[in-house]
């Protein structure tokens, strides 16, 4: 797998996990933090112990999509916070902290402070992949957290929609740049099929992420379609994979897992 072979060029002290993993888009809203929690619920089935680590200040979703968004985190002897937990997953956010309305004028440093306390002063018990839930976009947010992070891969989610894919081969560059390998590319929101005639239409385009792929050689990890499923799963904490494992949406979810 990647993330093995990438693992030994970046080492890291975060203690309580072997492998990081970015999770990044250019864009918000192109279901960055939506496929981050399938996508780790697909590992868990897996057998794997997975985290997540919401570092989405611009609107931190990863609690409301694991069902725990009105919980707050505990702490080990006063020092280092307690992950919740949520469709088994490990969970940390800025949004358990901090009400949305603050982190979101936060400056560079001020984030990027938070989310070093986040990531180091989080309890994180004996995880196989912790997946890092990024900010959208290529600013120096972003550009820090990939420095400052000792990310094995990043993975980059993106809709076909040209204006996306414009700014997901910035994000591609930006990962380049602090020399973090990137895994591949998933396309969501790829098609959407009529639930009455089972006709295939897509919405935002079709090939933009496999030209991309091909371009920058790296690979098309998998193409999910704009599903109600998803969109209610993300809002009421019942994503996909934890619903129903064997559904052909969790299929894809699943085959995305094992290229991770
Ligand atoms: P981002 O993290 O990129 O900002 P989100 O994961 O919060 O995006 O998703 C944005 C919105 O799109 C949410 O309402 C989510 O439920 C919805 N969504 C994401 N992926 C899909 C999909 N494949 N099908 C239907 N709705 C989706």
């Amino acid at each position: 797998k990647a993330n093995v072979q990438v693992e030994a060029v970046r080492q890291h002290n975060i203690s309580g996990v072997k492998n990081i993993i970015a999770i990044a888009s250019g864009k918000g809203g192109v279901g960055k933090s939506t496929t981050a929690v399938n996508i780790a619920l697909a590992l868990q089935e897996e057998g794997a112990r997975v985290g997540i680590l919401d570092a989405d200040i611009y609107g931190p979703s990863i609690p409301t999509m694991l069902g725990i968004g009105d919980q707050k985190p505990g702490s080990e002897d006063g020092k280092r916070m307690l992950p919740l937990n949520g469709l088994g997953l490990s969970a940390m956010s800025i949004g358990f902290l901090v009400p949305d309305s603050q982190a979101s004028i936060w400056r560079g440093p001020m984030a990027s402070t938070a989310f070093t306390q986040l990531l180091n002063e989080t309890a994180w018990d004996d995880l196989d992949y912790l997946l890092i839930d990024m900010p959208p976009g290529t600013g120096d947010i972003q550009l820090t957290l990939a420095q400052k992070v000792p990310v094995a891969a990043a993975c980059m989610i993106t809709t076909p929609q040209d204006i996306a894919l414009i700014d997901v081969r910035k994000g591609i560059s930006m990962f380049d740049k602090v020399q973090v390998p990137v895994l591949g590319v998933v396309e969501n929101m790829s098609y959407h099929i009529c639930s009455n005639c089972g006709h295939e239409s897509h919405i935002f385009g079709q090939g933009g992420a496999e030209h991309l792929a091909g371009e920058r050689e790296i690979e098309l990890l998998g193409q999910i379609p704009l599903d109600l499923e998803v969109r209610q799963g993300a809002d009421h904490g019942n994503s996909p994979v934890f619903a129903d494992i064997d559904s052909d949406i969790s299929q894809i979810y699943r085959r995305i897992a094992t290229n991770i």
